[in-house]
């Protein structure tokens, strides 16, 4: 789970982006940290990047494919 120390840095927000999952091999949506869904990995990734198969623990044949889900994502001011 991701983690936090200052809340006057996380603001939440209900936008659909963070309902959305992701196979491995697309290119990321946002910059954030994605989570997969089925067990839990999560990963920091920049916009554009390709969500990773690599590296992301093995899952069992029960578990089921990797999916990703944007748990927080950065907002950045021009
Ligand atoms: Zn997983």
């Amino acid at each position: 789970m991701a983690g936090y120390k200052n809340p006057a840095f996380i603001i939440k927000n209900n936008s659909p982006e963070y309902d959305k999952l992701y196979a491995p091999g697309i290119s990321a949506p946002h910059a954030g940290i994605y989570r997969c869904n089925k067990c839990g990995h999560e990963i920091g990734i920049a916009q554009g990047h390709v969500l990773p198969p690599q590296g992301h623990p093995q899952h069992s044949a029960a578990m089921g494919a990797i999916q990703w889900q944007l748990a927080v994502y950065a907002i950045h001011n021009k």
